[in-house]
């Protein structure tokens, strides 16, 4: 550990644990109840009759900053070093955590089952065994089997609804295409460089340009032997807060896996690969061999990482957002109910979506034949 106030200490790894999990649930613990009493149903946020609406508005209105403030005397210099670094890599918020809510740290301990000794098992333990490119591969294989029509490399640009009701998808290189409904799973922050014809709600145009703070990096580095396969290190502040050993590479040597939060002004990783090692170093020294990332803030088909929301948006926003505009649905995980952020919070919304779609076409369809027989 390598945290503002100390000098950098080794700690076995499960003293660290136990420092962060006091932290954390002295922070998460704004009922009395870690949680359980305000975010008891992580899915159902809102719509939880035994929860007061206003004590869920008050609570999301707060930062982690606002709620650090208000436990920070309670912490050890290694407490607070290690619960900021957590924060921050949890959001990918700007540094001060003052953009981070503290609503979408209750949901997350929430879907931990209100235990932070179950995060890692819930959030980082399991892998799919083929990976997500394979995972996809799949969702893709069964789609088209079922006779799925597609089209790759296509930007589109301009969504309308026509006086018909059918919806037209306008792509950058002319094409059009129309159906009688339309799935959007554009991400929150790439929303506003769609066109909507009729312009979106005024609501929903307004949680659009607010959009989700999360403008992590998350870069993997392969280091000279395996003698950090097992290791985990946090540094506060760094451009990288965290990482950890994820396994031996066929050349025996260890691929570590880091984050860091919104360092957008001083930081962009694939501008300054020296300033990259220099952060890893600032964990741990080390020999970094290869760095492989991707910077997703920069991309504009994402304009972020993944979803973490500032402070009052859910209260606000979610229920608009998950909302259709006519013909248009909107399918994304990052206004999902229960895992926003994550591919779960994907397959929710896709669900969800897809199933009000079928159902509402079914009905048009009995209401046509009904018509058609009637004449
Ligand atoms: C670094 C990182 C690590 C993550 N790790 C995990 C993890 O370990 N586990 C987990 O569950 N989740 C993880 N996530 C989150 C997960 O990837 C997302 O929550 C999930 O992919 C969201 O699915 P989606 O279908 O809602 O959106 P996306 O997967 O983002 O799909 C949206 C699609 O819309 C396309 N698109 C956007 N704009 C346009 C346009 N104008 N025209 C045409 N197409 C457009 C995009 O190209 C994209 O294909 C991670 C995310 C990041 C960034």
């Amino acid at each position: 550990m390598r945290l503002v106030g100390i000098p950098r200490c080794k700690v076995p790894h499960e003293e660290a644990g136990k420092l962060i999990a006091r932290a954390w649930n002295l922070f998460i613990d704004v009922d009395g109840a870690g949680g359980r009493q305000i975010c008891p149903l992580p899915h159902a946020q809102l719509e939880n009759i035994r929860i007061d609406r206003e004590e869920v508005k008050k609570w999301d209105n707060y930062s982690c900053w606002d709620r650090y403030q208000e436990i920070k005397d309670q912490l050890t210099i290694q407490e607070s070093g290690l619960l900021l670094s957590h924060l921050l890599l949890i959001s990918g918020g700007e540094v001060n955590l003052k953009n981070s809510g503290l609503w979408d740290m209750i949901r997350s301990h929430a879907l931990c089952n209100h235990e932070f000794s179950d995060f890692e098992d819930i959030w980082f333990m399991y892998k799919l065994k083929e990976g997500q490119s394979n995972m996809a591969r799949r969702i893709f294989d069964e789609a088209a089997e079922c006779g799925l029509e597609y089209s790759f490399n296509t930007h589109v640009s301009t969504i309308q609804q026509l006086p018909s009701d059918f919806v037209q998808v306008l792509t950058r290189d002319g094409q059009c295409f129309t159906g009688r409904k339309l799935i959007c799973t554009a991400p929150l922050n790439t929303l506003k460089s769609l066109k909507f014809n009729p312009p979106l709600s005024a609501l929903r145009q307004e949680a659009v340009e607010i959009g989700h703070i999360n403008y992590m990096t998350k870069i993997h580095a392969v280091v000279e032997g395996s003698g950090m396969v097992s290791w985990n290190g946090a540094c506060y502040p760094n451009a990288l807060l965290y990482a950890y050993g994820d396994g031996i590479l066929p050349s025996g040597d260890t691929h570590l896996v880091a984050f860091g939060a919104d360092e957008r002004r001083h930081f962009v990783p694939e501008h300054s690969p020296e300033k990259i090692i220099q952060a890893f170093e600032n964990l741990h020294p080390m020999d970094v061999k290869k760095l492989v990332f991707h910077n997703w803030n920069n991309d504009s088909y994402s304009q972020a990482g993944p979803c973490f929301w500032p402070p009052g948006f859910m209260t606000k926003y979610q229920n608009e957002l998950q909302s259709r505009h006519g013909s248009i649905f909107f399918a994304s995980a990052d206004w999902a109910h229960g895992w926003r952020a994550f591919i779960d919070g994907a397959l929710e919304q896709g669900f969800l979506n897809a199933r009000d779609v079928l159902e509402e076409l079914r009905q048009e369809d009995r209401d046509n034949a009904a018509t058609k027989s009637s004449l």
